[in-house]
């Protein structure tokens, strides 16, 4: 079948995908049960494995994972010896925030200028939607020419590991021969882009200790030891005066090679105030993708309002480690603790508590996979070539499947372009990017099949 054929099949689902994006929206699928119900989760669990047995999907399994969550699977089978393809996307989503401050409710899609609104319309229910609408037109064409194994999960935004612990739990179920994770998106809209590289992270509380307790600053203050001054003199140390990050012993990870990320364009997304400048050194997609980058997220200090005249005798900060493909988060973590205990003055004691790690991910961009999606991307997106860029955030998922799964091929697509503005408020998705991205898709599996 030609690609016009597939763009017009996916054109003509169009209404029906917008009625059943509606209604997946409507659910506050946010898998955070203190605040929000956990009826609502299940709801949406329960919407997607009807919506996959309406499909034709077999093997539906709504599975309970380990964090208390629920990941709905199917299995579609395709012709004989064909290869396996795994399509992600997850229901759950991030929490409204202010709800009040959007300009329509949340859970209710809306469209307006040409987008379509609501929570989860982009990160991930929309994804979900890309991957049916994929599907059924490649019916319409004659088949759908893969196996297909369908894994929508329902804890992505919590970060709390459910399917990640299920498929180690349970390693055949997700294996396939290539996954297309659909919950990453275009660097802009109407630019088909592939990201290729996540970086991971490390956390780490560092707290620092100078005195038995909070002292007078006028009778002790020039000769105490002040805990909350050594954590600046620290923290400091881990920049460089262009504001690049310093982890003594940490190299600063590789060149970039994929799209590059104008200064002019990174300062407006950024809304980077006039006058001020950027940080670091190199272009900024080596900066923001392919470099580690330090951020202190938290200190712990007495606020503004309400204090003493105290020197402290204990301060603490959170500090964040991005690590980019080719470093170990592990190794990050202790060079980073390392760092911050030689760098720490007056013999002040520094205590550490790592909170989190997630290893970085890079693909592996020379294989078919890839090839088949640089030819569907071109087709969907007349006049456009797939650019390849990173992503400085994590996705813990791809690491536990690149690693149960080395042989595999990882492709992450989505509907998650800037103006997206997925996390935030007034997140849509732009309609025109779910029908191309499902053209996309429709057409990858076709070029995937035939080898
Ligand atoms: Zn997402």
């Amino acid at each position: 079948m030609p690609p016009n054929s597939i763009a017009e099949t996916v054109a003509s689902l169009m209404p029906r995908a917008k009625e059943e994006l509606t209604e997946l929206v409507a659910f506050r699928s946010v898998a955070e049960f203190t605040t929000f119900p956990r009826s609502e989760s299940e709801a949406a669990a329960t919407w997607v494995a009807t919506t996959l047995r309406n499909e034709g999907f077999r093997d539906i399994a709504v599975l309970d994972t380990p964090d208390g969550t629920q990941s709905v699977y199917g299995f579609l089978p395709g012709p004989q010896d064909a290869p396996t393809v795994l399509l992600y996307a997850h229901y759950d989503v991030q929490p409204p925030l202010d709800e009040a401050a959007w300009t329509t409710p949340p859970f209710e899609l809306t469209e307006r200028d040409g987008r379509w609104y609501g929570r989860g319309t982009a990160d991930c229910k929309g994804g979900f939607i890309m991957h049916l609408l994929a599907l059924r037109a490649l019916r319409a064409a004659g088949g759908v020419p893969v196996n297909v194994k369908m894994i929508v999960e329902g804890s992505e935004e919590q970060g709390t590991g459910g399917l990640e612990r299920y498929a180690e739990q349970h390693p055949e179920l997700l294996r396939a021969d290539t996954m297309v994770i659909g919950d990453a998106g275009n660097f802009r809209a109407g630019l088909p882009t592939v990201t290729v590289s996540l970086r991971g992270m490390t956390l780490l509380r560092v707290r620092v200790d100078t005195l038995e307790g909070n002292l007078h600053s006028g009778q002790f203050g020039g000769a105490a030891p002040d805990a909350l001054a050594a954590l600046v003199r620290i923290l400091d140390s881990l920049r460089a005066d262009d504001g690049s990050t310093t982890v003594d012993g940490l190299v600063d990870g590789v060149a970039w090679e994929g799209l590059q990320y104008p200064e002019e364009d990174f300062r407006r997304d950024a809304k980077v105030l006039d006058g001020v400048a950027l940080i670091g050194s190199g272009t900024v997609a080596e900066r923001i993708w392919s470099r580690p980058a330090v951020t202190v997220i938290g200190i712990d200090c007495p606020p503004v309002v309400g204090a003493t005249p105290s020197v402290q005798a204990s301060a603490r900060a959170l500090v964040s480690l991005r690590v980019p493909p080719g470093l170990d988060s592990t190794e990050a973590t202790k060079l980073l603790a390392a760092h911050c205990e030689a760098h720490a003055p007056w013999g002040a004691r520094v205590h550490f508590e790592q909170t989190g790690q997630g290893q970085p991910f890079g693909a592996h961009t020379t294989s078919p996979a890839y090839a088949a999606m640089a030819r569907a991307m071109s087709e969907a997106y007349p006049g456009q070539e797939m650019q390849y860029a990173g992503q400085g955030g994590s996705i813990p998922l791809c690491n536990t499947l690149a690693q149960l799964y080395p042989e595999t091929d990882i492709l992450l697509i989505g509907l998650s372009e800037p103006e997206a503005r997925i996390h935030a408020v007034d997140e849509s998705v732009s309609p025109q990017e779910l029908e191309s991205m499902a053209v996309t898709v429709a057409l990858f599996l076709q070029h995937y099949a035939q080898g």
